[in-house]
């Protein structure tokens, strides 16, 4: 017998979808990997490569959720977003037809020395002022010669990450190192049979920055319906939101003026009150951090309608204020996030992005698709 706890993340498929074509209508001369590290942002890989098995190709991050797309049948390519962590990996990206990214002059070194059964397609990542990973100084001018040369390396795209494509901050000074570098390849590649590509947006730069759409685009988080702006809602951009946390009210308790609710007792009743107690918790992954106080709640939704959260979040269970909603008993449905109560509102609520509330969904909590 499995649990009848009523917890469930419900995927839509077809919100999937049009978000993919959403990428496609906003870049229409790139091709476009479905971004599905991290198990697709907590909402599942194999479904999401199922719903998504038409993509022009994938990326992500583990070697073994890789390998996983094609066993599943996909012939798309594969592109891994930080290429190989030991040159161990290396005979299964050209086993599997997988394309690293490659982004220091041991990783250029590795991989020229390896023997390998057929060259391998490679992303060049530059370091233009993320300062996280990446080629710079020196190390370009040497890893271009290098990609344009040896036996090992085929097809060669650029690559680089934006810091702040979602912010005021913008990409101007990152994309003008990236066209320095565009120029120093364009010249080492002129006398070269094969040409370069190029790969630069994310998200926030497809949507904001049509200028970097280049060859292939990078959509992560907007497959997923969440914006990757603080200040621009995913329903202002089109996006349909993907995941749907549904649960339902598992009990209710009446307050008398001066009772606290849950652990800390952070709320205290001002008034008579009606609280439901919703089976969700920091343990499924709802967001330990989510205000509950007299001054600040998180959005909820329950009944078809708009309260807010009581108290502290617990191991298994949270509270919503259900004081004027005299129709709602034991068992109404809530929805934690989904449609009409985006992800993004809960997660700014708890000072996170949403990002980090779909990779936290936990084991426990049953994942169901819904068309
Ligand atoms: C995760 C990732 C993306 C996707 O970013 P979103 O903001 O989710 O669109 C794109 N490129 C790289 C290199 C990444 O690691």
């Amino acid at each position: 017998m499995h649990s009848l706890r009523p917890l469930r993340a419900e995927i839509s498929l077809s919100a999937l979808r049009h978000n993919y074509t959403l990428v496609k209508k906003r870049a229409p001369d790139s091709l476009a990997f479905a971004v599905v590290k991290a198990n697709a942002y907590g909402h599942g890989l194999e479904r999401v490569a199922r719903a998504l098995s038409d993509a022009d190709g994938f990326a992500t991050l583990e070697l073994d959720s890789a390998i996983k797309l094609r066993e599943l049948g996909l012939r798309a390519p594969i592109l891994m977003l930080e290429g190989f962590f030991d040159e161990k990996e290396l005979p299964y990206f050209s086993r599997h037809d997988l394309m690293p990214v490659v982004r220091d002059m041991e990783q250029i070194n590795q991989l020229t020395a390896a023997d390998l059964t057929r060259p391998l397609d490679v992303f060049l990542k530059f370091n233009t002022g993320m300062n996280r990973l990446g080629l710079q100084g020196g190390a370009v001018g040497f890893a271009l010669n290098t990609a344009a040369n040896h036996r090992n390396i085929d097809a060669v795209t650029l690559m680089t990450h934006f810091a702040t494509a979602d912010d005021k901050l913008g990409i101007s000074a990152q994309l003008r190192r990236f066209e320095e570098i565009t120029k120093s390849a364009a010249a080492i590649f002129k006398s070269k049979p094969k040409p370069f590509a190029q790969s630069l947006a994310n998200s926030a730069a497809i949507l904001r920055y049509p200028e970097t759409h280049r060859d292939w685009v990078r959509p992560g988080i907007m497959l997923y319906g969440s914006s990757p702006f603080a200040d621009k809602s995913a329903a202002l951009l089109d996006l349909k939101p993907v995941m749907a946390l549904r649960s339902e009210i598992i009990g209710v308790q009446a307050l008398e003026p001066g009772d606290s609710v849950g652990y800390g007792a952070t709320y205290v009743a001002q008034k008579k009150m009606r609280i439901g107690i919703v089976a969700c918790g920091y343990a499924d992954g709802y967001p330990r951090h989510a205000p509950g106080s007299n001054s600040q709640g998180t959005p909820i939704n329950v009944g078809g309608k708009r309260t807010r959260t009581i108290g502290r979040v617990s191991m298994d269970m949270l509270a919503a204020d259900i004081t004027d909603m005299s129709h709602i008993h034991k068992g109404a449905p809530v929805t934690l996030w989904g449609e009409g109560l985006p992800a993004d509102e809960v997660a700014a609520a708890a000072g996170t992005i949403s990002y980090e509330l779909f990779c936290g969904i936990t084991a426990r909590v049953p994942m169901v698709d819904v068309e």
